[in-house]
């Protein structure tokens, strides 16, 4: 079947994402878009999917738990799980590699977890956009422990994008699929390497930005565990 996704959206967890990032607002404006499935990938953090995970379950909304995490190397890696359980054990991990920077939130935006009601029930004091202290490599491992599967995310942007600060994507690494920005797919980068699947999602900290039905992927079914099956084939 073919299902319409974006699997790259920030919460207000993050503290680039928008405040109106709501996990009320994020799946209703996923349901008007004509979404199937979601993934919240907010930076080292997989606090807000809990909230998401329930909300989509009752609209109907496939949500594939992830992160977008922060390697060594400054490299942003969506991380995705099969189920929030799993998230959430790789999330609690991965704050004991994170630099011990407090958030400093008029410079950088508050850091909200919250409910199914989207009221506040906490934040988290460490930045979450530093990179954490362990390797491409290392993390695709621990990823890989708790069931999940990592894609190096917008691998055409000078920010964050594994070429511009490796060089190139090492086969050793084992990728099966990347991630290219919009505008990485209109520039051709889609045909690095046309061995690797490509993901092209919004990366959205606005509401606004989140996808409209121009993604559709071929899966068995409307399933995290049937995306990480994609992913990994
Ligand atoms: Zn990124
Ligand atoms: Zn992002």
């Amino acid at each position: 079947m073919k299902y319409f996704a974006d699997l790259h959206i920030h919460s207000c967890l993050s503290p680039c994402g928008g405040e109106d990032m709501t996990p009320n607002n994020i799946v209703n404006m996923a349901l008007l878009k004509g979404l199937d499935i979601i993934a919240v990938t907010d930076h080292n953090t997989a606090r807000n999917l809990p909230a998401v995970d329930a909300l989509a379950r009752e609209a109907g909304l496939c949500l594939v738990p992830g992160l977008e995490v922060t390697t060594a190397e400054d490299v942003h890696m969506l991380t995705y799980f099969p189920d929030v359980e799993r998230a959430l054990a790789f999330s609690d991990e991965i704050y004991g590699l994170l630099p011990d920077i407090p958030l400093n939130a008029r410079f950088f935006g508050e850091q909200t977890i919250m409910n199914e009601e989207d009221e506040p029930v906490g934040s988290i004091d460490r930045l979450l956009i530093s990179a954490l202290s362990e390797s491409i490599e290392q993390l695709t491992a621990r990823a890989r422990r708790h069931g999940g599967v990592c894609v190096p995310a917008h691998i055409d942007k000078e920010s964050h994008g594994i070429i511009a600060l490796l060089g190139f994507i090492n086969p050793h690494l084992g990728f099966r699929t990347v991630e290219v920005s919009p505008r990485g797919v209109a520039a051709g980068f889609s045909q690095y390497d046309p061995r690797l699947k490509v993901l092209s999602n919004s990366d959205a900290h606005d509401l606004g930005l989140i996808l409209e039905r121009v993604q559709p992927l071929e899966l068995a079914e409307k399933s995290a565990a049937c995306f990480l099956k994609y992913l990994d084939s």
